[in-house]
């Protein structure tokens, strides 16, 4: 009940506020398209704003619109997205856009329950959709609202478990203004990445709801959201090699299902494999091997160690490499970001060669 008033009392001031400091953003505008709230919505996920930038222009300006995004060669659509991670965002929805086509005659629906039958679309950016470009009275709850909730009503529910989140859904839903529902979830998230910030301590003397916020008035805002000890990832550690013949470097297509699938990869295998053996597998007969820094990737669930080679071909058969120039590399292979730094690492080496 107490937690319903303040999230009524806060809805003013939170839009009063969000009218006159939102940051100014490619994909805001006074009458936003849905197609580029969608777009901007899976590119943020994950990733923040100021990098996300550059990705949504160069991604507008090669598939305006869902048609073509439907129809696009799965290559550029990879490239288009190289750098941002998480490949799986762009093909689900490029998915989601062939079932726009072919179910809704290219619109994207406007109503909520509709959206979140596309592929890749849950509640968040179901919500995001629906009040953003479609005034819908939904709410759009992510990492930044609901860390917001928990600091303003000083809850201690654990926001990463699903029933917390579906909680907040329903409040926000039903206190949410409804003649600017976008705006409102705007705010809140817009509040959440400025001022009510997920790493040290908020900013709460700048914040319109400070006179309510109850983390604020108990002098507990580093207490809330509730911290629950994270799960361990898993370690693994690979030998990278950035292989170099006539100067063309080696890429290899990763398998078409698990991690980072489909992609392409420098060569590697675990650690423990014979390297000898591998490089024979792959067709080099001989080479010159001389170490380069090693290298560490994080993923959600999965940490990589990289012991990473720079190896000099001076014989090779044919297999499934593929020896690419770097130009070539830069226009038509996505290169995941796991890979990057021994990439370019390797091509500085590649210039005393
Ligand atoms: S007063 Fe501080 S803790 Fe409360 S919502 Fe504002 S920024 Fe967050």
């Amino acid at each position: 009940m107490e937690q319903e008033k303040i999230l009524r009392q806060t809805a003013e001031p939170l839009l009063e506020w969000y009218q006159k400091n939102a940051r100014v953003l490619p994909w805001r505008s006074e009458n936003p398209n849905p197609y580029h709230v969608w777009v901007s919505e899976i590119m943020l996920q994950q990733t923040r704003v100021e990098a996300v930038k550059p990705y949504y222009e160069r991604f507008l300006s090669a598939l305006p619109t869902v048609q073509t995004l439907a129809e696009a060669d799965e290559e550029l659509l990879l490239k288009l997205w190289e750098g941002l991670g998480y490949y799986s965002r762009v093909r689900n929805m490029q998915k989601a856009a062939q079932q726009i086509v072919a179910e809704h005659n290219g619109e994207i629906p406007a109503e909520y329950s509709i959206l979140l039958k596309l592929k890749g679309i849950g509640p968040y950016t179901a919500g995001a959709i629906a009040s953003i470009a479609f005034s819908k009275p939904c709410a759009a709850v992510d990492g930044n609202v609901l860390r917001v909730m928990a600091r303003l009503t000083a809850d201690e529910g654990n926001i990463a478990e699903p029933a917390v989140r579906k909680y907040w859904e329903k409040e926000i839903t039903e206190a949410l203004p409804k003649e600017r529902p976008g705006d409102y979830n705007q705010a809140l998230m817009e509040l959440g990445a400025t001022l009510c910030l997920p790493n040290g301590a908020p900013k709460c003397e700048l914040c319109p709801l400070r006179a309510y916020c109850l983390a604020y008035r108990k002098n507990q805002t580093m207490l809330f959201p509730v911290k629950t000890k994270k799960s361990s990832r898993i370690q693994e550690t690979l030998s990278v090699f950035f292989l170099v013949s006539e100067n063309k470097i080696a890429l290899h297509k990763r398998l078409p299902h698990g991690l980072l699938s489909n992609l392409w990869e420098l060569p590697n295998c675990p650690s423990e494999t014979q390297t000898f053996e591998f490089l024979q597998k792959l067709g080099v007969t001989r080479a010159e091997l001389l170490p380069m820094r090693s290298q560490k990737h994080i993923f959600t669930h999965i940490e990589w160690h990289m012991e990473c080679y720079f190896g000099k071909v001076f014989e090779k058969q044919l297999s499934n490499l593929v020896w690419v120039t770097k130009e070539e590399a830069a226009a038509e292979f996505a290169l995941p970001s796991a890979f990057r730094k021994i990439w370019l690492e390797g091509l500085k080496q590649m210039e005393d060669f």
